[in-house]
């Protein structure tokens, strides 16, 4: 091959498409590979059917029937359970009757409100199945967080069960789902109920099902795969809701399986017989993409795993790597930062021999977790960029393509630009490209790959409005993130568009603010926002968690002196904090980013908005407290 891999999928993209399109099996192969007649509306594989479920599923038992395909664990029940892809079939069919049964068609959603159970992932392979879209939402959500998903997605069967577990805690899921359906306009045809035995779960008659009675009635159906167009809608999925109102991102089938089939293979050096961890949860893209999917179209087996990474202990999640042999890993920095808490000799007592590399994504991979990882596991720690809406990393160092050998990575940058997108920094004020080292929109040159939203669901308006028209002049796709590109082509992301603070006419990314207060020795975690200020515009100000309780004979006043010190003499007196303060939590969403929004509203003397994605309220009383606010 004389160019490379990227250079064919961006100069070729029907050419470089069409070769990926045979790691899936099609019923029905396509007629046009991209039709992109409608921009910004990019549909691939047009006229192809196929089907997730039978790629997922169906498309092993030749090969591999008895081989592990789901392998569940749950350090909060004890449940340990590991089901083969004949096992599976057998369980997706029984829950696709089980769908069919109370009128389930094609094009119908189905929404999920569940726990990390095995129960879930079959749900969601019958949904594909049979051609519904899911709608799963994150289970740790409340009740105005899913009624507010309930009637955008307009589901005509809710699933969900008795409880989820946290922390060997119990959550009731029935009160917040019967509390949501109160608040919804739109009502469920029957919610279909999941009974672990963990919450008293008392069914409304005329609505609610027992799922385990019902599917003990259909031990050993079977119902055919329905075979769909391409473009067809295999799910919904919301965006976590870290800026605003979280948008549903719809997804479709062909596209999607490629795109997926192909990322394991080539990012993620996935293959068939392999075990594959991520420990995500399904209700984020992650799980959709790594842990249901993405494993499994590669014939991979994949871990399910509920619970904490420090439970039992902090040795759990590679005491699991070396039992399944996992090969690959996928987690986010946030759960790094928790182990990073513990002892390290946790990481040291297993064999992680299977393991090729840790891929992590989600949020910015600051460099002292990196390293600290690093050395603990000795594999290549791989961070990858990406957003619910395109289901698969943008920026990354594959670790597979062919004729390839994997660039060293380089601490603080996910790397580059995948195949398929076709990523260009953009000056927001002009449109027009930016030189190396200089800070630009991150932004996607159209056609969008397979994989991407097909669009936002029930709102073509939103789609083409939100993500297309942010860029002067161009109609590219906008990553609302800033990334920059050193002299040998590494890009960084360097935060949100909308987290950069303006000083005095000087524009600054949070992130640079933050990355060199986390050089401070004494500083574990840090978040940098901008408040507005009479003089200046705006200043930044900046939440520290300090690594160690504050010692005695350091006070406060000193230390906030000494780091102001540090963001001077490192990126100028501009950037200098205008106040610092020390906490010991910060807001995050349940994914784990930073609720910057909220921190900005608190120190602005403003409300702090929607909190319904929040982990932990207490951290933003104690952000009250230390404004003085409380
Ligand atoms: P919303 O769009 O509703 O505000 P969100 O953007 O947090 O929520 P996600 O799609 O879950 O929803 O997150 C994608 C964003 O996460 C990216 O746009 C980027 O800001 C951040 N992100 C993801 N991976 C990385 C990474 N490896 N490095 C830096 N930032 C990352
Ligand atoms: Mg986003």
């Amino acid at each position: 091959m004389a160019i490379n891999f990227y250079e064919w999928s961006i100069s070729q993209p029907t050419a470089f498409w069409a070769e990926q399109a045979q790691l899936i099996e099609w019923q029905q192969a396509p007629q046009q590979i991209l039709d992109f007649s409608h921009p910004p509306f990019t549909r691939w594989f047009v006229g192809g059917t196929t089907n997730l479920c039978h790629n997922a599923v169906d498309r092993w038992l030749p090969t591999q029937a008895q081989q592990p395909a789901l392998i569940y664990v749950s350090t909060e029940t004890g449940q340990e359970q590991t089901y083969s892809f004949a096992d599976l079939y057998a369980e997706v069919n029984r829950w696709a009757a089980l769908l069919l049964q109370h009128g389930v068609e094609q094009g119908d959603r189905v929404l999920l409100y569940m726990p990390m159970i095995p129960q879930a992932a079959f749900a969601m392979l019958a949904c594909a199945r049979i051609g519904a879209i899911h709608s799963v939402v994150f289970g740790g959500f409340a009740a105005i967080s899913l009624a507010s998903r309930i009637d955008d997605a307009q589901p005509k069967l809710i699933i969900s069960a008795d409880a989820g577990s946290r922390a060997g805690k119990v959550v009731a899921y029935a009160p917040m789902l019967n509390e949501a359906l109160q608040h919804a306009q739109h009502q469920p045809q029957a919610v279909l109920w999941v009974n672990r035995g963990l919450a008293e779960l008392p069914l409304k008659p005329g609505r609610d099902v027992d799922a385990q009675a019902a599917l003990a009635l259909l031990r050993h159906a079977q119902v055919p795969v329905v075979w769909l167009e391409s473009n067809q809608p295999s799910y919904i999925l919301y965006t976590s809701g870290t800026t605003g109102k979280p948008k549903g991102v719809q997804r479709d089938v062909g596209g999607y399986a490629v795109a997926l089939a192909a990322s394991m293979r080539y990012i993620f050096d996935g293959r068939a017989g392999e075990t594959f961890f991520s420990t995500s949860d399904i209700g984020w893209v992650v799980g959709h993409s790594y842990i249901i999917y993405g494993p499994l179209l590669a014939g991979m087996a994949t871990i399910m795993y509920e619970g904490l990474p420090i439970n039992p202990d902090p040795g759990i999640w590679w005491r699991l790597v070396e039992k399944y042999q996992v090969t690959g890993m996928f987690s986010a920095p946030t759960a790094i930062r928790v182990l990073k808490k513990q002892d390290e000799h946790w990481l040291k007592q297993a064999k992680l021999s299977s393991l090729r590399a840790l891929f992590l994504a989600g949020e910015p991979l600051d460099e002292p977790t990196a390293h600290w990882i690093r050395d603990a596991l000795g594999v290549p720690i791989v961070d990858n960029y990406w957003q619910t809406e395109t289901g698969w990393p943008i920026l990354t160092i594959p670790r597979a393509l062919p004729n390839d050998i994997p660039k060293p990575t380089r601490l603080g940058s996910p790397g580059f630009p995948v195949y398929g997108f076709n990523v260009q920094l953009l000056d927001e004020r002009t449109g027009e490209p930016v030189t190396r080292n200089q800070k630009g929109v991150l932004a996607i040159q159209p056609p969008l790959p397979p994989g991407c939203l097909s669009t936002v669901w029930g709102d073509d308006a939103r789609f083409v409005k939100t993500y297309f028209s942010s860029v002067p002049g161009k109609h590219v796709y906008s990553t609302f993130d800033w990334g920059i590109q050193d002299d040998e082509g590494y890009t960084f992301i360097l935060g949100r568009t909308d987290d950069v603070i303006n000083v005095a006419g000087h524009r600054l990314g949070t992130r640079e603010i933050e990355e060199s207060l986390s050089s401070h020795p004494s500083v574990a975690e840090v978040a940098v926002i901008g408040v507005q200020n009479e003089l200046k515009g705006e200043v930044a100000c900046a939440f520290v968690i300090l690594r160690t309780a504050l010692p005695e004979s350091i006070a406060a006043q000193a230390l906030e002196v000494e780091l102001k010190k540090v963001v001077e003499k490192q990126l100028g007196a501009v950037a200098r904090p205008e106040r610092i303060y020390f906490v010991t939590a910060l807001p995050k969403t349940r994914s784990g980013k930073l609720l910057r929004r909220s921190l900005k509203a608190l120190c602005e003397g403003r409300d702090p908005g929607d909190l319904t994605t929040i982990e932990d309220p207490t951290a933003l009383a104690q952000i009250q407290r230390a404004l003085g606010q409380a």
